[in-house]
C-alpha cells in the first residue's frame, strides 16, 4: 500500500464506490477501502435502484450492470388485517431504454461497480476496516486501518461508511442517533421460479414490479414493508423506525414473519424457499438530522450524512449523487491545493442545491409528524378499508344508505373534526 494517496474513500457502497470512480476517471490517485469481503458482501437495499444518478456516473450502464427487472409497475397497499386497499402506477414505457428504475441485489450489484471504478484506476482494498481518521493540527490527513502497516495519507478522506459513521461520530460531526431517526429493516430474498412471478405479478418476461405496505404490514407501528421482484427471486421486507419497535416492543424479526404470513401476502410468496436473511439501519432523520459535512481535509457523503429520502424510499441514489459530488468538489480543491474546509464546504452549497437537500427539506417534518400521532397508521388506513368494503359490497342498501353507514362510521362530530384537522396536517407537511 503506498503510504499517500490523493484521496482516501472509506465504505464501497453506492456513495463511496460512485465518489471513487469520478476520482479515478479525473486521474486523482484514489484508495478506496472497504471493510467486507468484497464491495456489497455486507450492504443492504430492497433494492430500487434509480437509473438517471447511475447514468450521471455511467452512461448506459444497464447494457452490462447486474441488474435483476426493469420495474414497470409500482403498488401501494394500505392493509388492514384481513383486506388492502390498493392503487398503482404500470407503464410500459419503463420497461424500455432508457427506463426509470431496476431491482438490483447489492451483493452483486456493488462488486460490479467496484469493479467499474478500479478500472478507472482506483485501487480497492477489501476486508480492510477504518479504525479512525487521522488528525494533525485540526486537520484529517488519513486513516488508520486494522491492518498491521494500518495507516495511510491522503489531501482529502471521503467519509462513506454508512449509516453508524463512526469516523465521523469520532470526529464529531454527529451525535449517536435516535432511535426516532434510523430504521431497522429485515428482509428475506426468497427463491421462485421465474414464470412464477411473472404470473403471480401480471408481468411480461424481464419485467417487474414494486409493492409498498403500509398499515397492518407493520402492525400499525410507522414504517413500510415492501415486495420487490427479482429475476427469479423475491425481496421481501419490512422497517420501522427503532422507537417504534421499542415502544410495541415488538422483535423485527417477528414483524417480517408476520409480512409474510399476512392473508394479503402470503399468496404471493407460496412455494418460494428462502435464500437469504438480512438486517440493516436506514438513516431516517431526514433533514433535522444531516450531520456535519465537511471539515479540513474531509467530507460526508451518503447514508453516513443521513441522506435518505424515507418517503419515497430513496437512498441509493442520494448516496450516489452526494458521491459524485463530493468528486467534483475535491477535483476543484486539487487544482488549488486547497483542501481546507472552506473549500471543500462547495460539497455541501452543492448538496443544497441539489434534488436531495431541497427533498430532504420538503418532507423535514413528516417522519416526526407521523411517529407523533399513530392514528394515522393505526385508525385511518382501517377506516379506509372498511369504507372501500362498504362501498363495493351489493347487498341490496342503496348507495345514499352506504355513503350514512361509512359517514357514520368516522365516529363522533369530535372525531370527524379531527380527521379533517389531520389531513390537513397531511398536506401541510408533505406540501
Ligand atoms: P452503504 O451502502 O451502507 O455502504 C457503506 C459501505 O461502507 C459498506 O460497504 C460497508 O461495508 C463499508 N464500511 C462501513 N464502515 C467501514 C469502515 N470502518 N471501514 C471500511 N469500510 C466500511 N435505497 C434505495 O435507493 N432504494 C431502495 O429500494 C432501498 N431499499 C432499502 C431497503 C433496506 C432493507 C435498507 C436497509 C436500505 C434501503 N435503501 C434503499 C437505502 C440504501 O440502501 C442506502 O441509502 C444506500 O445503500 C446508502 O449507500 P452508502 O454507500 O452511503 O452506504
Amino acid at each position: 500500500m503506498p503510504e499517500k494517496f490523493d484521496c482516501i474513500v472509506v465504505g464501497a457502497g453506492p456513495a463511496g464506490t460512485a465518489c471513487a470512480y469520478e476520482l479515478a476517471k479525473a486521474g486523482v490517485n484514489v484508495l478506496l477501502l472497504e471493510r467486507g469481503e468484497y464491495p456489497g458482501a455486507k450492504n443492504v437495499m430492497g433494492g430500487v435502484l434509480y437509473r438517471k444518478m447511475m447514468e450521471d456516473i455511467i452512461p448506459e450502464f444497464y447494457k452490462e450492470a447486474p441488474l435483476e427487472r426493469p420495474i414497470v409497475e409500482q403498488r401501494f397497499m394500505l392493509m388492514d388485517k384481513e383486506s388492502a386497499v390498493t392503487f398503482s402506477y404500470k407503464g410500459l414505457e419503463w420497461g424500455r431504454e432508457p427506463y426509470n428504475n431496476f431491482t438490483v441485489l447489492r451483493a452483486k450489484f456493488d462488486q460490479w461497480f467496484a469493479e467499474k471504478a478500479v478500472e478507472q484506476g482506483a485501487l480497492l482494498v477489501c476486508e480492510t476496516v477504518a479504525l479512525e481518521c487521522i488528525v494533525e493540527n485540526g486537520r484529517v490527513i488519513g486513516v488508520r486501518t486494522d491492518r498491521p502497516d494500518g495507516e495511510v495519507y491522503a489531501d482529502v478522506v471521503v467519509l462513506a461508511d454508512g449509516v453508524n459513521s463512526l469516523l465521523a461520530k469520532q470526529l464529531g460531526f454527529h451525535r449517536e442517533w435516535r432511535p426516532d431517526e434510523v430504521a431497522l429493516a429485515v428482509m428475506e430474498i426468497v427463491k421462485l421460479d421465474k414464470k412464477v412471478i411473472e404470473e403471480r405479478f401480471n408481468l411480461e418476461p424481464e419485467q417487474g414490479c414494486t409493492i409498498e405496505l403500509l398499515g397492518d404490514a407493520t402492525k400499525g407501528i410507522l414504517g413500510t414493508g415492501f415486495l420487490y421482484t427479482n429475476k427469479d427471486t423475491l425481496s421481501i421486507g419490512v422497517g420501522t423506525l427503532l422507537s417504534g419497535l421499542i415502544k410495541h416492543k415488538i422483535k423485527p424479526y417477528e414483524l417480517l414473519e408476520y409480512v409474510k404470513n399476512h392473508p394479503m401476502i402470503r399468496p404471493y410468496l407460496q412455494g418460494s424457499e428462502p435464500v437469504e436473511y438480512l438486517a440493516h439501519l436506514i438513516p431516517e432523520g431526514g433533514y433535522h438530522s444531516m450531520p456535519k459535512v465537511v471539515g479540513d481535509g474531509v467530507l460526508v457523503v451518503g447514508d453516513a450524512a443521513q441522506l435518505v429520502n424515507a418517503i419515497h424510499r430513496e437512498g441509493s441514489n442520494m448516496a450516489m449523487t452526494s458521491g459524485r459530488l463530493a468528486a467534483e468538489t475535491i477535483i476543484m480543491a486539487k487544482t488549488y491545493n486547497d483542501f481546507s474546509e472552506s473549500m471543500l464546504d462547495h460539497y455541501r452549497l452543492k448538496l443544497m442545491e441539489s434534488f436531495i437537500v431541497q427533498d430532504l427539506k420538503k418532507y423535514k417534518d413528516a417522519t416526526h409528524h407521523f411517529d407523533s400521532f399513530p392514528q394515522y397508521f393505526e385508525r385511518y388506513i382501517p377506516l379506509l378499508n372498511r369504507a372501500a368494503s362498504q362501498l363495493f359490497t351489493v347487498d341490496g342498501s342503496s348507495k345514499w344508505e352506504k355513503q350514512k353507514t361509512i359517514w357514520r362510521d368516522l365516529g363522533s362530530v369530535k372525531e370527524k373534526l379531527k380527521l379533517a384537522r389531520d389531513v390537513m396536517k397531511v398536506w401541510e407537511v408533505m406540501k
